[in-house]
């Protein structure tokens, strides 16, 4: 009998809708190729989810993700939404169901495709070949710290790592650097924070377990320079919460653009797989995102969830030849476009090379 996946789909707001289309497509594509069955289960976060129940993030949303087998999520938020407190916010609703779904480890590929080596700011030389993993730990951290407050004339939040938050993600990063280039670089701020001091000794104690591993450590200041300087340096970044969130983005834009990244998060049950990028309301609904970075997202869903390899591989293999045959969406057009294409048509070619 074929394997049977039920998979969460949360689409959200903005472009949201629009490239989960695409993955859907690109999937079912694969499924029927590769011999499994997926069941799609929608749920609603962010500001969707706020218009039709009043709350970011609905009970209903949270025991539906506990029931999948991974879920697969575009993006949230909007200018509708960004007057209300915080607590009701399309991002609160984010932050929630990563915490509700214990998705603690961020992992974040920045991968340059030879194909669009001239959409990169920096010179084809520095960046031709980068492959590199950021894993950032999601749960923790100034994020989540208390006590946290908005006074009227000062505000304070709070940067707390546990052991167990340090060692867990560690373990992930280098169960990752074992099957990569075996070297991880971990970047704090241990020359000023007593919490990166902690982070540091606790990365270095899991490191004992894995002797082949190159570990390095580097300060987060000097981390960012890095990754603009000689970022082929890099193999697997681990790093915490707001550190993480700033380098994946910086080492985002090595690729030249943000339509093109996944992201998946992990931890002990469900992952959510999703773009790195934000629901971009300023080309919501015109048919022009890009779809890659969520259809790259349904690739890392099947490798790392389902243990669909094979799928994954077409879908990767099958976005290359896209990219390669000429085809752009809007924001990558300037870069050696034979044609450029509209969101639907992206995910046309892909699924329609991924089913060969
Ligand atoms: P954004 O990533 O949505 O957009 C930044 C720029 O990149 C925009 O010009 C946008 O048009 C472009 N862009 C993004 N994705 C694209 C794609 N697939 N194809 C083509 N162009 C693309 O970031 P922002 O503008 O800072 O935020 C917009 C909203 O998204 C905000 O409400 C923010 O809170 C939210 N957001 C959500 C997430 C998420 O859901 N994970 C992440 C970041 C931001």
């Amino acid at each position: 009998m074929s394997n049977r996946y039920k998979i969460g789909i949360i689409r959200g707001d903005g472009i949201g809708p629009e490239i989960i289309e695409e993955a859907i497509k690109v999937l079912d594509a694969v499924s029927v190729n590769e011999g499994f069955t997926l069941k799609y289960e929608e749920m609603l976060l962010g500001g969707v989810a706020i218009d039709e129940t009043g709350v970011p993030l609905p009970d209903e949303t949270i025991k539906g993700v506990k029931k999948c087998d991974a879920v697969l999520f575009g993006a949230i938020g909007g200018p509708k939404w960004d007057n209300l407190a915080r607590h009701l916010r399309p991002e609160s609703g984010l932050l929630g169901i990563r915490k509700a779904m214990g998705t603690f480890a961020n992992l974040r590929p920045a991968i340059v495709y030879d194909e669009l080596i001239n959409a990169s700011s920096l010179k084809p030389e520095i960046i031709k070949g980068v492959d590199i993993m950021v894993v950032r730990e999601l749960t923790g951290g100034i994020y989540f710290g208390e006590p946290r407050e908005l006074q009227k004339d000062q505000a304070f939040n709070t940067m707390i790592y546990t052991r167990e938050e340090v060692e867990r993600i560690a373990v992930v990063a280098f169960d990752i650097a074992m099957q990569r280039d075996k070297r991880i670089c971990s970047v704090d701020k241990a020359n000023v924070l007593e919490v990166s001091q902690f982070w540091r000794e606790t990365v270095e104690e899991i490191s004992k377990g894995y002797p082949e591993v190159e570990l390095s450590h580097m300060y987060v200041d000097n981390a960012a320079m890095q990754l603009i300087r000689e970022p082929k340096q890099f193999d697997v970044i681990l790093t915490g919460n707001i550190f993480g969130d700033i380098l994946s983005d910086a080492a985002s834009m090595l690729s030249g653009s943000i339509g093109l990244l996944p992201s998946a998060s992990t931890g002990n049950s469900v992952g959510l797989y999703e773009p790195i990028h934000g629901s971009a309301p300023d080309i919501a609904g015109q048919g022009i995102a890009n779809p890659l970075a969520t259809i790259s997202s349904a690739s890392m869903m099947l490798r790392y969830a389902l243990g669909e390899e094979k799928a994954a591989n077409r879908i990767d293999d099958a976005i290359r030849k896209a990219l390669k045959q000429g085809y752009r969406t809007g924001d990558i057009g300037d870069f050696d476009a034979v044609e450029i294409v509209s969101c639907a048509q992206m995910g046309d070619i892909v699924a329609k090379y991924a089913s060969k």
